[in-house]
């Protein structure tokens, strides 16, 4: 790819082909601290993929770099979400009334985005999921956890409109294709430019990460069984270049999907070894094993990502009991795993 700087996050319009531009933009988030948007020019406007979180930061950084361009902000026309997640949906929510653009994201995140309150504390949805895991008490901490500060005050709703698989939008440049992969969330989808061989993949493949899976309002019952078919229908497509929302733009969807697949290859063998070692619940599995790369113990994460650690082996076990490696007994809602045959 072309002109891209050796830093992903450094700000501006970079150049990825003829009238379509890669702008990284700033986040609220520690850990996380940008989104790469995409600014594609069609016949009525700009289209913008992912225009990050609702901000004054976020709107200064998109009108210097579309000023870069030659553009305004009032030029982008249509805006384009690969999901729901307040990094990538935010802004162009905000930006329907400002700017009076329309906005496009995945049917299936209506789930999580029209049952959406903020008055019932974090993830009340996860509740029936944390004590069938054995974690009760991780549902009761969250119901009286109040949203961060970055969560306060960024206005959420439906879009105007419900993408499905196989629509197409038109570009100046050809046009793109969505392509439905859930897993990352229900109703994720990536944008495929087979013109150009170039895959707007939000956060189904990220290049340096492996996504959270399920982490949503209202989760779905096997998001592992979702993402890891949602990899492969993706597989199944033309080879192409990944620009993903978070991290460089990366050469080969095929190399990294295999990564990504073999990632969690290891990660169901570990965590089969944990339930023949004696670990019951997902919780236990959960509590057994270390986390981030400084090794921390599963109550010395923040709530929020005690939830989404416990969701992950939650969604691992149950692939893990759809190849028959494990097998599990319900008792009193909650679910005990031990090694199958
Ligand atoms: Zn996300």
């Amino acid at each position: 790819m072309t002109d891209q700087p050796e830093d992903w996050t450094e700000p501006g319009a970079h150049r990825i082909a003829p009238g379509i531009h890669r702008i990284p933009l700033p986040l609220p988030l520690d850990g996380l601290g940008t989104v790469n948007s995409y600014v594609l020019e069609a016949a009525d406007g700009l289209v913008v993929i992912d225009p990050g979180w609702y901000g004054h930061r976020t709107e200064v950084a998109m009108t210097a770099a579309l000023r870069q361009l030659g553009y305004r902000l009032d030029d982008i026309v249509t805006c384009l979400a690969t999901h729901h997640h307040w990094d990538h949906y935010s802004q162009a929510y905000a930006w329907r009334s400002t700017l009076g653009c329309r906005l496009l994201v995945g049917r299936e995140e209506r789930h999580s985005i029209t049952g959406y309150r903020t008055d019932a504390g974090r993830f009340p949805n996860h509740a029936p999921m944390l004590a069938n895991c054995g974690a009760p008490q991780l549902a009761r901490e969250l119901a009286h956890t109040p949203a961060p500060e970055s969560e306060v005050g960024v206005s959420f709703g439906p879009p105007d409109r419900w993408l499905d698989h196989g629509d197409r939008i038109r570009l100046s440049n050809g046009e793109i294709e969505v392509v439905s992969t859930p897993g990352h969330t229900r109703g994720h989808v990536v944008f495929h430019h087979a013109g150009s061989g170039l895959m707007f993949s939000g956060d189904h493949i990220l290049p340096h990460i492996t996504p959270s899976i399920g982490f949503e309002w209202a989760p779905e019952a096997h998001p592992l069984r979702s993402y890891i078919s949602s990899l492969e229908l993706v597989r199944g497509l033309p080879d192409s270049v990944v620009l993903p929302s978070h991290g460089p733009v990366t050469a080969s969807s095929h190399q990294r999907i295999e990564e990504l697949l073999h990632h969690h290859q290891g990660r169901l063998d570990e965590i089969c070894d944990e339930v023949a070692a004696g670990s019951a619940t997902a919780y236990e599995v959960a509590r057994a094993l270390r986390w981030t790369r400084h090794n921390r113990r599963l109550d010395e994460l923040p709530i929020d990502h005690q939830l989404s650690a416990v969701t992950e082996i939650h969604a691992h076990l149950d692939v893990l009991s759809m190849l028959g490696r494990v097998s599990y007994v319900d008792r009193s809602n909650v679910r005990s795993y031990a090694l199958s045959g």
